[in-house]
């Protein structure tokens, strides 16, 4: 199945305050809010998208702000970096931005070469900014220039008791590995959308518990559902348990766990997120599925003010 996965398409997080987790995504870290919609299946709570200008796949951050949450606690089995592009010698420029919004949990270090920013999200979210040459176009409309801006996921980095299973898993989905630094081992996919790299921390730590801050499941692209439909094949053929194809409105979905633990989703590029509205107001109105379109003056009522 060389090629059938073009990288990660979405990475799906748990959040507490919905209006504080738009503010740090599209203010502090300057990505554009492409949908505004309800998790399918719960519909009293958001799903926020936050990527580039179209929301491309290898771009997309979601949330599930749940009011009340309490706080993930870190550990394995979990997604516990995801990292984003930014030009080179940008960090600099990053950590004074981030420093003067209060960010915690900053940390400058250098992986696999590359020079790297940690720091975490509004509810302890596992975050890094990552230089590397990377010609995707960034979104710029929230007020940071085209020569600082994010251009989309770098990689996530998951931290699991034994990476093997999942480096077999990564395998047959046509990643390869590049190489090893510590307990951290690189995957990535010879051609990809921009967000090819994987990498897998072998950890002695018990299992995580999820809640806001952590990654709920990681998506990766393929093109179009009959791509979709022959990795779910070939994923069925090694052994993993998926789930039929479900309509997302804006993507099909099919999801199974992986080995180590993390949800892995396979979510293909069409439609995209100017199914419903235009491009040039993406994100703006709350876009609800035709299974909820008659809960929206109940949720318009309920759901958290966003602030903008
Ligand atoms: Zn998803």
């Amino acid at each position: 199945m060389p090629d059938t996965i073009k990288g990660l398409h979405h990475v799906t997080a748990l959040a507490s305050s919905a209006a504080r987790n738009n503010a740090f995504f599209t203010g502090t870290l300057g990505l554009r809010r492409v949908k505004k919609t309800v998790n399918f299946d719960a519909p009293d709570v958001y799903h926020l998208y936050y990527g580039d200008e179209a929301g491309t796949p290898g771009s997309v951050m979601t949330y599930f702000p749940f009011p009340h949450a309490r706080r993930g606690r870190a550990g394995s089995g979990e997604v516990s970096t995801t990292a984003f592009a930014v030009p080179e010698g940008t960090l600099d420029a990053w950590e004074a931005r981030l420093g003067e919004a209060g960010v915690p949990g900053l940390e400058r270090v250098n992986t696999f070469g590359e020079n790297r920013l940690l720091f975490q999200g509004p509810d302890g979210d596992g975050l890094a900014l990552v230089e590397a040459d990377d010609d995707r176009a960034p979104w710029t409309g929230n007020g940071i220039g085209a020569d600082t801006a994010l251009r989309g996921f770098h990689s996530v980095e998951l931290r699991l008791r034994d990476t093997g299973p999942t480096a077999d898993l990564l395998g047959l989905m046509g990643y390869q590995e590049e190489c090893r630094q510590g307990n951290v081992t690189r995957f990535v996919l010879p051609a990809h959308n921009g967000a090819g790299t994987v990498d897998l921390a072998q950890v002695d730590a018990p299992q995580a518990d999820q809640g806001a801050g952590s990654v709920h499941h990681i998506a990766f692209a393929v093109d179009d559902r009959a791509a979709q439909l022959q990795i779910r094949q070939a994923l069925t053929e090694a052994g993993a348990q998926i789930t039929p194809v479900i309509d997302r409105d804006y993507f099909w979905a099919i999801y199974f766990r992986s080995p180590g633990g993390v949800l892995f989703e396979i979510a293909t590029n069409e439609p995209g997120f100017d199914r419903d509205e235009d491009l040039a107001h993406l994100g703006e109105a709350l876009k609800l599925p035709q299974q909820h379109a008659h809960l929206r003056a109940d949720l318009e009522r309920r759901l958290e003010p966003l602030g903008d």
